[in-house]
């Protein structure tokens, strides 16, 4: 096993935005396993003070922060004895991403996680990402402060970490195509008018990965494949018109490049997010993990299709947002962000959330950005538009989208 450390036999220092999530669990799961050969520098959470407190004290971490601020005096009492330093607020956590740490894993959801990232990303060492958000909200922004710092970003998202895997970054023009792989969520044969009835309870039942509420939501809409074919281009230098989408419901292949001699290389795994991780973990070696091995005599076989782009709208809203450029892609994101919580809990139906999206898209200009400033100013627009149109009209019900005629459906 060859955890990079930063001195030979020194202790290598990480941190982890986000620790009580599902990447965040999965991340501490390894660090677990690391035992002495890591220290714990900082530990954030939003809410989730016991589950915090507890993997501060597990992990003996320098530092444990906690989003909400109201929660600071629960979390020292439960960190009393332990000598781990307690604190609390946004601004915390950005404090936290910016102690020296040589590997810090982002995985805090939303564009909430955009400026602890960035802090992350100015201590110019290894940052993890797997809060894809933050590139999709402001890419040019987080990839020109990774230049600047010399930080490395290594993408944790099972897609954009296979590309990495098998991408020649030495030779980027003999890349033909990125192919993308989606699962398709756990709506891929329904009909739309099935898809108008579908739960909160429904949409987070993913059929293959096990995830957060929101990922979860964006997968059943695919949303979170046009957030990934946003990730892509900002990861990877290939033109938006060369990146695909591909439906492939078991989750075995996680994305593929194709040369322009005609070989396609592919990374195969079983469908378990601690793959991913390890390889930013570990890199540039390898690291064991836990992970099931892949049995494709067993799996036998494996299908392919096209998205379909009229049950599925959020594929086309992500890739005009990408040609529009500038706040094209805040503003989607930040619509989305306000839609799949107003669908959760239980205020807008499924398939408002692209509508509210795209009526989002068509609303709030699409300003350059020039700046972190206009980044927030985009994004705060676009949610601002987007709650109005998720908020109860007089008779409490309808949401303040146009729904689309009959014949679309
Ligand atoms: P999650 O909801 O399980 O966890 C989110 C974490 O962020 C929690 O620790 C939570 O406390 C913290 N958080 C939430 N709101 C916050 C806020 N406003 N400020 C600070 N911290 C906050 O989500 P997840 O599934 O672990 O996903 C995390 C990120 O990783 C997302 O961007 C997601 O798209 C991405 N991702 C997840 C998976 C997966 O398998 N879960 C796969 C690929 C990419
Ligand atoms: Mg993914």
């Amino acid at each position: 096993m060859a955890v990079n450390g930063p001195k030979e036999g020194k202790p290598r220092r990480v941190t982890i935005l986000g620790s009580t999530g599902s990447i965040g669990g999965s991340t501490i799961d390894l660090l677990q396993r690391e035992g002495d050969r890591c220290q714990v520098v900082a530990l954030t959470a939003q809410t989730n003070v016991a589950l915090l407190a507890d993997q501060a004290r597990r992990l003996r971490a320098e530092c444990a922060v906690i989003g909400d601020g109201s929660l600071l005096p629960e979390l020292r009492q439960r960190l009393a004895g332990s000598g781990i330093e307690a604190a609390g607020g946004a601004a915390a956590i950005t404090e936290a991403a910016s102690r020296p740490a040589d590997w810090v894993m982002a995985a805090i959801v939303g564009a909430a996680g955009l400026e602890p990232t960035l802090a992350a990303v100015r201590q110019g060492r290894i940052v993890a990402l797997a809060n894809k958000e933050s590139l999709v909200c402001a890419g040019a922004l987080v990839m020109r402060e990774a230049a600047l710092h010399g930080a490395t970003i290594l993408p944790v998202d099972s897609e954009h970490n296979a590309i990495f895997q098998v991408f020649d970054f030495d030779a980027p023009d003999s890349i033909d195509r990125v192919i993308l792989t989606a699962s398709g969520g756990p709506f891929r044969t329904l009909s739309l008018g099935e898809m108008r009835e579908v739960t909160p309870a429904q949409a987070i039942a993913h059929p293959v990965w096990s995830m957060g509420a929101k990922i979860s939501v964006d997968s059943a809409t695919l949303m979170n494949k046009g957030l990934e074919l946003i990730e892509a281009s900002f990861l990877f230098p290939v033109p938006e018109e060369r990146i695909e989408i591909l439906i492939h419901p078991q989750s075995v292949i996680h994305s593929m490049v194709s040369y322009v001699d005609g070989s396609v290389l592919a990374q195969l795994g079983t469908p378990d997010m601690r793959t991913p991780i390890a390889v930013t973990l570990a890199w540039p070696g390898r690291m064991a993990t836990p992970a099931a091995r892949l049995d494709l005599a067993a799996i036998a076989r494996l299908t392919f299709e096209v998205p379909d782009s009229a049950r599925f709208p959020a594929l086309n809203l992500a890739r005009q947002a990408l040609q529009s450029g500038g706040a094209a892609p805040t503003i989607l994101n930040a619509a989305n962000e306000v839609a799949v919580d107003a669908f959760l809990k239980g205020r807008i139906g499924f398939l408002d959330i692209t509508r509210i999206v795209e009526q989002t898209l068509a609303r709030v200009e699409h300003v350059a950005l020039t700046d972190l400033d206009a980044v927030h100013d985009a994004d705060q627009a676009a949610r601002r538009y987007a709650r109005y149109l998720v908020e109860p009209t007089e008779d409490g019900r309808v949401v303040r989208v146009p729904t689309r005629g009959q014949g679309r459906h």
